[in-house]
């Protein structure tokens, strides 16, 4: 068998992480599997679908390496497939018309709920003669299902799940205007396309027993499925924004790679041993549904924080300029000079960077001389004796060799011969090289800005 997988999201908003977790994952079992992933966007439900989501899911994929190996499939676009299955099952004597009005429906929910009963459908037409159908109703069709026995899912996460078919009701799956219900659609759909391996939230757990119901009225091979647990927030209730970034475009935007994001949400709930970075080709080779635990994951920022940091300071330097580039939003492209300086000292920056924006504010010395006025603290570095010290510095400066160890070597020298610790001299110069009083080490500083850059740097803050 070869396995096809599917990720389904409806476009009614942003691509959660919790549906990005799904995408991945379903991603990673059909490449671990030699098969295939596809995409099926799930849009029949037209007044809450947007063109702005439907873009939103495939930047989002896109950005996690997470696109499918074939075009994406609208469901919207298979209603006549829908309808021409749903009239099979009529036909077959699976299904049949229901000729309830709303306000009959409305009334067996209500009688039902006022006797403690769950609100299901009384079946009344399940083997009624539809010649006694009132004038001007457009029925809808329900699924003849099994009213004795159990429906059973073996699940590939959840393990053996059942229930009693007296529990579940005969469900619509055309409804009267044509349009196919949502449980009936998707399992069209997934018989269509071939899917082997249904892996979703575990939401859709008790949409699985009906959609067993209608793979067996057709007798069709259901697929295997398995229900992966739902993303909570920290404190173990459902995840909202007052916990943090929930959009995989609000994690983009604070700087997270999707190398991170993706290692993140893969050890998110599932294991293998202690392995924590894992690269996609890694976690291809590892990842298989027996490792996904059946407990909710709780979402972890720190966690996923220092994730993004492991990842920067593997990430290639040029891609991170061009990170710290795109940062710049109005502000327009890196001169070269700029660009140089960036290359130059990028290697030290990443080490101290836990995201890209912290990346870009980092740099953001590199790009232009310190504003002024300076923060308190870094203002309190330079104080008259430092900033003598700093004038005669500068003359040193325009002597010296500008490489590393020609410079650790001067400004050693230099607070020798002042009777101070290096870091005396070296943290006002910090300040008025950078603004700030922390940086990558102070002779790389100079050497990304260059000689010329330095000096004027420090005349100008005197
Ligand atoms: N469209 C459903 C959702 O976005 C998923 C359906 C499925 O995976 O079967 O939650």
């Amino acid at each position: 068998m070869t396995v096809r997988t599917r990720f389904a999201p409806s476009p009614t908003g942003m691509l959660h992480i919790g549906s990005a977790r799904t995408a991945l994952f379903n991603h990673l079992f059909s490449r671990h599997h030699g098969g295939t992933y596809l995409l099926r966007i799930e849009d029949t439900d037209r007044a809450r679908n947007t063109e702005a989501a439907i873009r939103a899911i495939l930047e989002g994929l896109e950005w996690l390496g997470l696109m499918p190996d074939e075009p994406p499939l609208f469901q919207s676009t298979r209603e006549a497939r829908h309808a021409e299955v749903a009239r099979a099952l009529l036909a077959a004597g699976r299904a049949y018309l229901c000729f309830c009005t709303p306000e009959e429906l409305a009334a067996m929910r209500e009688k039902a709920l006022a006797e403690g009963r769950p609100p299901r459908y009384d079946g009344r037409w399940r083997d009624r003669d539809p010649a006694e159908a009132p004038p001007g109703i457009r029925p809808a069709i329900r699924l003849k299902a099994p009213r004795e026995g159990e429906t059973i899912v073996e699940d590939l996460v959840q393990g053996t799940v059942r229930v009693a078919n007296a529990e579940l009701d005969d469900m619509i799956i055309l409804r009267g205007d044509g349009t196919p219900t949502y449980q009936h659609a998707v399992v069209v759909d997934d018989h269509d396309m071939g899917i082997t391996h249904v892996i979703r939230g575990d939401d859709h757990l008790t949409n699985a027993f009906r959609q067993m119901q209608i793979y067996q009225a057709m007798g069709w091979a259901p697929p295997r499925f398995a229900h992966i647990p739902l993303i909570h927030g920290p404190d173990g209730a459902k995840l909202s924004k007052r916990h943090g970034a929930q959009s995989v475009v609000e994690f983009r935007e604070q700087g997270f790679l999707p190398e991170a994001l993706c290692n993140y949400l893969l050890r998110l709930g599932w294991g293998h041993g202690d392995a924590e970075v894992l690269s996609r080709d890694e976690a291809i080779r590892l990842f298989d549904l027996d490792g996904v635990g059946r407990a909710p994951s709780r979402m972890d920022y720190a966690k996923l924080t220092h994730l993004n940091a492991v990842w920067i300071r593997q990430a290639d330097d040029e891609r991170l300029i061009a990170e710290v580039a795109e940062r710049r939003g109005h502000e327009g492209p890196l001169t070269p000079d700029v660009q140089a300086r960036l290359r130059a000292l990028m290697p030290a920056l990443k080490e101290r960077a836990r995201t890209l924006n912290d990346l870009a504010s980092s740099a953001a010395f590199l790009v232009r001389p310190p504003a002024q006025p300076l923060e308190a603290k870094a203002a309190s570095l330079l104080a008259p004796p430092a900033r003598k010290m700093l004038e005669e510095l500068a003359t040193v400066l325009a002597k010296t060799e500008f490489t590393p160890a020609s410079l650790d070597a001067a400004l050693r020298e230099f607070a020798a011969s002042h009777g101070e610790k290096l870091g005396s001299v070296a943290q006002p110069l910090r300040v008025a090289l950078t603004g700030a009083t922390s940086s990558p080490p102070i002779d790389a500083v100079l050497v990304a800005l260059g000689r010329e850059e330095a000096i004027a740097r420090i005349r100008m803050i005197l």
